[in-house]
């Protein structure tokens, strides 16, 4: 009894302090553990694996319910994005009683949560389990309609102005940063989200039986670029059953250990072995990645088939090193040198001010756009980040909204 009361009440905390714990635990590279104390000398306590524990017994013995408002305001809220930004903003104006729809362009909720990182590292019924219970607490969730789009299914952002008493922009950074080098153009070159969300689509709509994805199936695949991104390619890629598999990374090999000027509890810039590293290295013998890599040309045969890339080596400040000169064979490349802030077609109409990366421009706690009814949050006002910082800033600008509406 005493310890089923423990587990509800630490439950309710994960819930109190961070909407998703079900998200969280699955998917952050918990900077909390690169600070924890017990990290100066041995392991650090594993709070992801206990967050993600607590919550999936929660869910396992029903505990996690719809809990619904008990009266609704007369305020109404658009939400433009259905990412973890956009989630957490819904539940927690929810709570308060206001009128949330939340607009997606894509054919699921969920954002990155959903059509970005991969149905092995964060499956997608943990996505609609909790889409559903929001859903039965009252929220409206609008899917295929692309706000500011052209398109059939599109909505016009003035028409949303004239309906509602406030909108949260909650787009994402989606805007890839691209490889502009000779040969660019032509097959056999895709960004990294093009391979991730068709793969995620296919593998819901029909278990990848209706081939409406990119395969990596007996091809040699180079993945450029790291992160949370290149990784899922390589996992994806692996389960595809690629020939052979490089991941150029521009940086050099980081230390094993922290270096004297990272010391804890700074976030330790170290080398990390994630899934996809590992699951290359148990079937090939050998780590993907290759190290302060850069590419110079796309190299193509005569009828533009894809036959690999010319690369050269650099050094630390991303100087070309003489006689470094290599030829990689490739079949399949794909693209995953981070992004450059939201698409703005969505504030075409508006005039909606920028920052210098080309993000929404609203102050972090205040969130306020430009345009006084318009708020931004999450990857389209700080770039793109990490499920954690997006739940907060849906959680922040929550906040903020509701305070705007109640003046
Ligand atoms: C491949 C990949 C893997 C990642 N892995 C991790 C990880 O393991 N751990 C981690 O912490 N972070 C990870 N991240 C980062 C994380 O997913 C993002 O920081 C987070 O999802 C941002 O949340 P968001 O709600 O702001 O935006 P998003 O999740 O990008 O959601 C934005 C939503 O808005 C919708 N939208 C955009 N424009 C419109 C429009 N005009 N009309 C209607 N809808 C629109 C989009 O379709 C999208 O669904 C990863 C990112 C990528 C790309
Ligand atoms: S969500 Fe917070 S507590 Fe959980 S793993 Fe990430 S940083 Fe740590």
């Amino acid at each position: 009894m005493v310890y089923k009361k423990r587990w509800k009440e630490a439950l309710d905390r994960l819930h109190k302090t961070n909407n998703f714990p079900e998200f969280t635990g699955r998917v952050c590279p918990a900077p909390c553990e690169g600070s924890c104390v017990l990290g100066i000398h041995e392991p650090a306590v594993t709070i992801k694996n206990i967050e993600c524990a607590i919550a999936d017994k929660g869910f396992k013995e029903g505990w996690v319910v719809a809990n619904p408002p008990h009266s609704r305001s007369d305020k109404t809220i658009a939400i433009v994005g259905s990412g973890p930004t956009g989630l957490a903003a819904a539940a927690q104006l929810n709570n308060l009683g206001h009128n949330i729809t939340v607009y997606e362009r894509d054919d699921r909720i969920g954002g990155l949560l959903m059509y970005g990182i991969p149905n092995m590292k964060l499956d997608k019924g943990v996505v609609d389990r909790r889409v559903s219970i929001l859903e039965q607490e009252g929220i409206n969730f609008i899917v295929n309609t692309d706000v500011g789009g052209k398109g059939n299914n599109a909505i016009d952002m003035v028409k949303l102005l004239d309906e509602f008493d406030a909108i949260l922009l909650a787009t994402g950074a989606t805007t890839p940063r691209d490889l502009k080098i000779p040969g660019r153009e032509g097959l056999g070159v895709h960004f990294a989200m093009e391979f991730l969300l068709k793969n995620t689509k296919s593998l819901l709509d029909s278990d990848l039986e209706d081939r409406n994805y990119i395969s990596a199936k007996n091809k040699k695949v180079i993945v450029i670029g790291g992160g949370d991104t290149g990784t899922d390619c390589i996992g994806t890629s692996l389960r595809h059953g690629c020939e052979s598999l490089v991941n150029f990374e521009i940086m050099p090999k980081p230390p094993i250990e922290r270096s004297e000027t990272n010391p804890w509890p700074t976030w330790p810039t170290i080398f990390r072995v994630d899934y996809g590293h590992e699951e290359a290295k148990a079937r090939d013998g050998k780590d993907p990645r290759a190290y302060s890599i850069s590419g110079k040309e796309f190299v193509r045969d005569e009828n533009g088939k894809l036959l690999g890339i010319n690369t050269t080596e650099v050094d630390s400040s991303f100087n070309e090193i003489p006689g470094t000169e290599n030829f990689w064979e490739a079949d399949l490349i794909f693209l995953s040198m981070g992004f450059l802030g939201p698409e703005h077609y969505i504030i075409d109409e508006l005039t909606l001010d920028l920052d210098s990366r080309s993000n929404y421009k609203a102050d972090y706690g205040n969130f306020q756009t430009s345009y006084k009814k318009i708020f931004a949050a999450g990857d389209c006002r700080r770039g793109q980040s990490l499920v954690v910082r997006a739940i907060d800033e849906g959680r922040l600008v929550a906040d903020k909204i509701n305070t705007f509406l109640e003046r």
